[in-house]
């Protein structure tokens, strides 16, 4: 079976530090324990733990000023293994395009 390269799917224009954070206003499940505090787990319709997110849409685990991760160290599975640069990043970042800073 032929493999793409990664060097073909990922997008190395698309860096966290141009990017206003959009992966973090997506659903993130919590489904093992890293460690997340509990002031920022919320429940679904389903009754499974996820991200808290507020108002603004972001993850409570944002921090607003420097649209970073304020729980880096122990931030969920899913967030570990969102690759910056792969299609679904390139995804984010379009839809919100005038949040670029
Ligand atoms: S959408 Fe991509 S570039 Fe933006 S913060 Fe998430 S991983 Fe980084
Ligand atoms: S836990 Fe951190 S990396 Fe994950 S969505 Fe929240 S702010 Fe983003």
């Amino acid at each position: 079976m032929n493999t793409i390269p990664l060097t073909e799917i990922i997008d190395p224009a698309a860096t966290c530090s141009t990017c206003a954070a959009c992966c973090c206003q997506l659903e993130v499940m919590l489904i093992t324990d890293t460690g997340v505090p509990d002031r920022f787990i919320d429940t679904d319709d389903w009754g499974g733990e996820v991200m808290l997110r507020l108002d603004d849409g972001w993850c409570a685990a944002l921090d607003r000023d420097t649209m970073m991760c304020t729980i880096y160290e122990k931030r969920p599975l899913i967030c570990r293994e969102f690759e910056m640069g792969a299609p679904e990043c390139i995804e984010e970042r379009r839809g919100i395009a005038t949040a670029y800073r």
